[in-house]
């Protein structure tokens, strides 16, 4: 997990220590281990997990003696809960197509810099040029093709979500670690002039008088889909089943693994989301992989797609990978990033079984839990695995982008 903070940190302030893990990581684990490491304590700047040795960077100023006795600790307990009698998953590949020859093998970081195309405003929050807009509205359009071919209803979804229905669907402990928070001031008088005397900002943050706060009620959403289902919540479904599509700002706080456009804090993904019985999930589910398989193919993107799991904290993570690799819920994109001879996902396919219809009453005619699914595609990802792969030049772009993006 390189990061801005730790190449932003003053080397005199940091502090490098290394250790053995109390059970060896498994080689497919360690980069689910690392990522988690970022929250384990705020004095680690960045983490390298390898299955015998954990090297962690530290910021020397918030190293107390305290901190460094309970570091460890905490570590060894997110490895003793991920790694300790974790099972290899079989990773099944559905498509496999990272053998086409692309013309680019950059970072496009520096160039995306150099052209005024980004502007990091915090870590994570990034604004995004004309170039990066276009690309993303090809591939929007890549996307809406897929959701008229299905005749999905059109939806617009808030940004923000109650708290009330996150709970309802197990949010906060399958996921409490990338959380964001919504507040305002207490509607009193007293708190709003006082915050509006007092409040400012030092490097850490927003300072505001004790007690300005109001409880939290709302959340920045994390997802798309799970707004269609509460839509669809407490009743039988209209028609026995429901395709829908929306695009919508989703939120996921990652900590030091905020890097480039590669992870953020701020995205943006549309989805297609398949509501009705176990059969038409999942055929819907395979028969868009294999649409867009079709529409990749067109524009010669590099990609595999394979069985995956979504990102559970500590506690959740073995029994809940587990159970999606067991029954095939989660395939990911994953899109070549050839600078960096890794791969990104862009997008997934996701079937939840009737997960979401049985905590959230939505009922097929015969009364029984509707079953749910959605693929869902992130836009500044797939706009920055495209420019990875196929570079600032236009007359090296497949043509059928170059037509579209002048
Ligand atoms: P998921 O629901 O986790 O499968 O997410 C769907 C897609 O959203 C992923 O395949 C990514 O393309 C995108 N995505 C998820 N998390 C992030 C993030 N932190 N930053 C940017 N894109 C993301
Ligand atoms: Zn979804």
């Amino acid at each position: 997990m390189e990061n801005k903070q730790s190449q932003k940190a003053d080397p005199e302030s940091t502090n490098t220590i290394s250790f053995a893990p109390v059970v060896p990581i498994p080689d497919y684990l360690t980069g689910q281990v690392q990522s988690k490491l970022a929250y384990v304590d705020e004095s680690i700047l960045s983490a390298e997990v390898e299955s015998d040795q954990i090297h962690l960077h530290l910021d020397a100023s918030r190293l107390t003696p305290q901190v460094q006795s309970h570091l460890e600790e905490k570590v060894q307990r997110v490895v003793e809960s991920m790694a300790k009698g974790a099972f290899k998953p079989k990773v099944q590949v559905l498509e496999d197509y990272m053998d086409r020859e692309v013309p680019y093998t950059q970072d496009p970081m520096p160039e995306l810099y150099s052209r005024n195309e980004v502007n990091q405003e915090d870590d994570g929050i990034y604004t995004l040029g004309p170039l990066l807009t276009k690309i993303i509205d090809y591939f929007e359009s890549l996307f809406i093709d897929l959701a008229d071919s299905f005749e999905a209803d059109p939806y617009r979804f808030p940004t923000l979500i109650p708290a009330k229905e996150l709970e309802k669907v197990n949010y906060f402990r399958a996921f409490p670690h990338s959380l964001s928070f919504v507040t305002h001031l207490r509607e009193d008088l007293d708190v709003i002039d006082n915050f509006a005397q007092h409040a400012a900002c030092d490097e850490h943050g927003l300072n505001a008088p004790d007690g300005s706060f109001d409880q939290v009620q709302s959340l920045l959403s994390p997802a798309v889909c799970y707004h269609l289902y509460f839509a669809l919540a407490d009743k039988p479904l209209p028609g026995g089943q429901v395709t829908a599509t929306a695009v919508g700002k989703c939120f996921r706080y990652e900590a030091i693994n905020l890097t480039s456009l590669e992870r953020l804090w701020d995205f943006t993904m549309r989805e297609v989301i398949f509501v009705g019985s176990k059969d038409f999930v999942l055929q819907n589910r395979e028969i868009a992989r294999q649409r867009m398989e079709k529409a990749f193919e067109r524009i010669g993107l590099a990609y595999r797609v394979e069985s995956a799991n979504d990102p559970f904290f500590i506690g959740e993570f073995r029994k809940q990978a587990a159970f999606q690799s067991a029954f095939q819920l989660k395939y990911e994109i994953r899109a070549s990033l050839p600078f960096k001879a890794s791969t990104l996902a862009v997008g997934s396919y996701n079937y939840h079984q009737d997960f979401f219809g049985r905590h959230l009453n939505m009922t097929l005619p015969d009364g029984s839990p509707a079953h749910t699914g959605c693929v869902a595609f992130g836009l500044e990802r797939i706009a920055y695995a495209f420019l990875a792969q196929y570079g600032f030049n236009k007359s090296n772009w497949p043509s059928e982008v170059q037509e579209v993006i002048k």
